[in-house]
């Protein structure tokens, strides 16, 4: 099993910002910016790649819910998913990385 998975399960603890039926969003265990967290949904999928629109269009409005709960929808944030071992991808279970509370900087190579 995952770790995400462990995690849904309360196998491994996490600490909560929101949860619903289908989906978790909790603390990067590692932070790379003042707020950064990160949304999943309950059930396994790989990545992005995988995810059934209907699912995605369910997810959009949790994640909705989260920017709104962290009150960064005015400040601005930063959302990203790694997709795959080009992507940087580490943890093989969707999820979207919310990242804020301070200028994120630009995308730059
Ligand atoms: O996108 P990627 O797969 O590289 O990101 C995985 C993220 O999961 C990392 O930011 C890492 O800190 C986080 N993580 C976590 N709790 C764990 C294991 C990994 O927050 N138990």
């Amino acid at each position: 099993m995952c770790i995400f998975c462990k995690i849904v399960k309360g196998e491994i603890p996490n600490q909560t910002v929101l949860e619903d039926e289908n989906f978790l969003a909790f603390n990067d265990i590692n932070p790379a910016r003042k707020i950064h967290v990160l949304v999943i949904p309950k059930q396994h999928y790989d990545s992005f790649d995988v995810i059934p629109p209907k699912v995605m269009a369910s997810m959009t409005e949790f994640i909705h819910k989260v920017v709104s709960k962290l009150e960064i929808k005015e400040s601005g944030y930063r959302m990203i998913t790694n997709i795959g071992s080009d992507g940087g991808q580490e943890v093989p279970h969707l999820h979207f990385h919310i990242l804020g509370g301070e200028p994120v900087g630009r995308l730059v190579r």
